[in-house]
C-alpha cells in the first residue's frame, strides 16, 4: 500500500467513526498531487450519492471537480511573488463562520500553505481556534519550515509521500522529443514530485547529471571550474530570476542525489535503493552506476556527510537572494577541499 492509500483509509475511517480533525497537514512534495487528493477527501465529505473514484460522478461531486462546491474553498498562492494573499485567508476565516450551503460539511483547502505569511497564517490561527463545527482546513505543503509553531501545533500532520515512479511516468505518457529511458530517468529522480519530474526533463538534467559526475571524478588540474561552470550553466536557461533559482536548486539536488548514491555504496546499502544504477533488462538485476561506485573511493564517509548538509543549505538559501553563480563556485570549492587526490 502506498502513503497515499493509507492516508485515503485513514481519512475514510475518521469520517466513519466520527473522528475527523479540525485541522490537517498534508505533507508531500510539491506537484504531487496533494489538491487532487484533497477535493478526494472533499468528495467523500460531502457526496451522498455515494460516488466511487474513477466511476461516474454525481452533481456534487461533479461541483467539486470544477471548483464551483460553494462549501469547498480552495486558496492558492496568487501574489506576483507567489505568496498566498491576507486578503484571501481573512476571507476564508469570514467565510468559516457563515451559513454552510450544503449543511454536511465545509472544507478549505490552502495550497502551499508555508507560502503564508505570519499576518496570513494568524487569520487561518484564529480559526483554528475557535474552530466553526464541520469545518475542515487542510493545509498542504512540501515542508512544515515555513509554517508558524502555533498553526502546527493545532494540526495533524498527514504525510501523504510522492507519486511513484510509474505513476510520473504513466502521466507523462510519451513525448516526441524525449527517449522512454530520458522520461524513466526524471520520474524516477523526481522523488515522488510530477513538476519536478517535468522540469528535470525539459533541462536535461539527464545529461547534467552525467557532467557533474564527469567533473567531480576529474583528474584535470581545472576540474574544480569544470565543475563550477556545469553547476552554473544548468540555471541557466531559466528566463527569469525565479525559474534560474527553481533550477538552481534541482541541480543541486540532483548533485546531492550523486553524493548520496556514493555514500549508500559505501555503506553497502542495496542498489534497489539507488537512483543511479545500471539496470540489466534481460535479468531485471539493479547493480551501482561506475560513476557512483567511482566516487564513493575519493571522499569519506564523514565528507560525504557533510557535503549533503552543505548542499542542503545552499538548496534553501538559493530560493533566497542569494547569488546563484556564487553559490555554484562555492559548491565546487566545497566538493574539491574533500576530494581525495588518489583512488585508494
Ligand atoms: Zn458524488
Amino acid at each position: 500500500k502506498t502513503r497515499r492509500e493509507v492516508a485515503r483509509e485513514f481519512f475514510e475511517n475518521s469520517i466513519r467513526h466520527g473522528r475527523l480533525l479540525h485541522a490537517y497537514i498534508l505533507l508531500g512534495p510539491e506537484g504531487s498531487g496533494k489538491v487532487a487528493f484533497s477535493l478526494e477527501l472533499a468528495k467523500m465529505l460531502l457526496c451522498e450519492s455515494g460516488c466511487k473514484p474513477g466511476a461516474a460522478a454525481c452533481a456534487v461531486c461533479k461541483r467539486i471537480e470544477s471548483g464551483n462546491h460553494p462549501d469547498v474553498w480552495l486558496i492558492t498562492p496568487t501574489s506576483a511573488s507567489g505568496r498566498v494573499l491576507i486578503s484571501d485567508t481573512r476571507e476564508m476565516r469570514r467565510q468559516a463562520y457563515m451559513a454552510r450551503f450544503s449543511g454536511r460539511y465545509r472544507v478549505f483547502i490552502v495550497d502551499r500553505a508555508d507560502r503564508m505569511s505570519e499576518a496570513a497564517q494568524n487569520q487561518v490561527l484564529k480559526v483554528l481556534e475557535e474552530p466553526p463545527p464541520n469545518t475542515i482546513i487542510l493545509l498542504l505543503t512540501a515542508g512544515l519550515a515555513g509554517l508558524l509553531e502555533t498553526v502546527l501545533s493545532r494540526c495533524a500532520v498527514i504525510r501523504l509521500g510522492g507519486m511513484s515512479p510509474e505513476a510520473i511516468r504513466s502521466e507523462m505518457g510519451s513525448r516526441g522529443d524525449y527517449t522512454a529511458g530520458d522520461i524513466a530517468w526524471a520520474a524516477r529522480f523526481s522523488r515522488g514530485s510530477y513538476s519536478r519530474a517535468d522540469r528535470l526533463l525539459r533541462a536535461g538534467a539527464g545529461e547534467f547529471n552525467d557532467l557533474v559526475a564527469g567533473a567531480v571524478l576529474s583528474d584535470a588540474a581545472d576540474a574544480d571550474m569544470a565543475l563550477a561552470d556545469i553547476l552554473r550553466g544548468f540555471s541557466a536557461s531559466g528566463e527569469n530570476t525565479q525559474e534560474r533559482r527553481v533550477l538552481a536548486a534541482e541541480g543541486f539536488g540532483v548533485t546531492a542525489i550523486l553524493f548520496r548514491d556514493a555514500l549508500a555504496v559505501k555503506l553497502d546499502i542495496n542498489a534497489s535503493n539507488l537512483y543511479n544504477v545500471n539496470a540489466s533488462g534481460d535479468t531485471g538485476t539493479v547493480t551501482p552506476a561506475g560513476s557512483v561506485c567511482r566516487l564513493s573511493r575519493l571522499f569519506t564517509a564523514e565528507d560525504i556527510l557533510d557535503l549533503l548538509l552543505i548542499i542542503a543549505d545552499m538548496q534553501r538559501r538559493v530560493s533566497q537572494n542569494l547569488n546563484i553563480d556564487l553559490l555554484c563556485d562555492c559548491l565546487a570549492q566545497e566538493v574539491f577541499s574533500r576530494r581525495m587526490n588518489v583512488m585508494p
